[in-house]
């Protein structure tokens, strides 16, 4: 078989920022050109092992138009939607809401002390599914498996279907039409691991540990701790990691849509974001 490797196009910082009531996050993605990630909008990280960088939390507000996913590394949240639906978000746990035409709610540490680490990623939906009723998918760490790679590696599979030589692990997460892949990966040491991305979807890798080197068979070239890579074209990716790394692979269909976005919303017109907006204030959001 031949694999075209993907190359590292372009490393980007995360930028420093707050959200929510005061909460200090690691931002990528927002602020950028957004047309170049599609359909991926946005990736935070909290990290923090002090309670005034979380504890405000994020209460009571809007989205629209998208999707927002919550991995939980360390710490837990607790999560609340207008309609008093309540999720406790614990380490190793994912929720996955798909907000559609609205929901209200509120995501707050639980937590006073301690180290809280975790992600949000938001994800475009298809302008014909903008409007969907709000879902909700919640997953277990237990819920979430595991593969081995290379001699000291493994990544947990949260979406999508990753495959070896040996073993193929399909993570919990389904029924999204942009088909992400969605894996947190651990590299050891020294091992370098090559993962199948489909050729028709956007890569990205998220190093949040360590740093690695992307190595398309011409070039290696290097992504470093809190920096977001954007890979080019293939149909698999090779990782190398000089010490232990950490990062989350990301991989998703673009949509090729118009994108409006104006903070919590993001639909494909200017009109659209407009009635959102009235939608909201006049308490008919959702
Ligand atoms: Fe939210």
């Amino acid at each position: 078989m031949n694999t075209r490797k993907r190359a590292l196009l372009q490393a980007l910082d995360a930028q420093p920022a707050t959200d929510g009531d005061g909460v200090r996050i690691q931002r990528n993605i927002a602020n950028r050109a957004l047309p170049g990630f599609d359909p991926f909008l946005l990736l935070d990280e909290i990290a923090s092992d002090q309670a005034c960088d979380y504890i405000g939390g994020f209460p009571e507000h809007p989205h629209r138009g998208f999707e927002t996913v919550t991995y939980m590394l360390e710490g837990s949240m607790k999560h609340r939607d207008h309609l008093g639906n309540e999720g406790l978000l614990v380490s190793g746990s994912v929720q996955w809401m798909t907000a559609g035409r609205g929901v209200l709610h509120s995501e707050m540490p639980m937590q006073e002390s301690g180290r809280l680490h975790g992600f949000q990623l938001w994800i475009n939906l298809p302008a014909a599914e903008k409007m969907c009723e709000p879902n909700y998918q919640e997953y277990r760490p237990q819920d979430i498996p595991l593969i081995a790679l290379g001699a000291s590696s493994s990544a947990r599979v949260i979406a999508g279907t990753l495959s070896t030589a040996s073993q193929s692990v399909t993570g919990p997460v389904g029924g999204v039409t942009t088909r992400p892949d969605f894996y947190d990966l651990r590299i050891g040491a020294g091992d370098s691991v090559d993962i199948p991305l489909e050729a028709a979807k956007r890569g990205l890798i998220y190093v949040f540990d360590g740093s690695v080197l992307i190595d398309d068979g011409q070039h290696r070239r290097a992504l470093g701790k809190q920096q977001l890579g954007l890979l080019g074209d293939g149909d698999g990716v090779t990782i190398y990691a000089p010490g232990d790394s950490r990062l989350l692979l990301l991989a998703g269909q673009p949509l090729n849509e118009p994108i409006v976005n104006w903070g919590p919303f993001v639909m494909n017109t200017r009109a659209e974001i407009e009635q959102a907006i009235r939608d909201y204030q006049q308490g008919s959001l959702v």
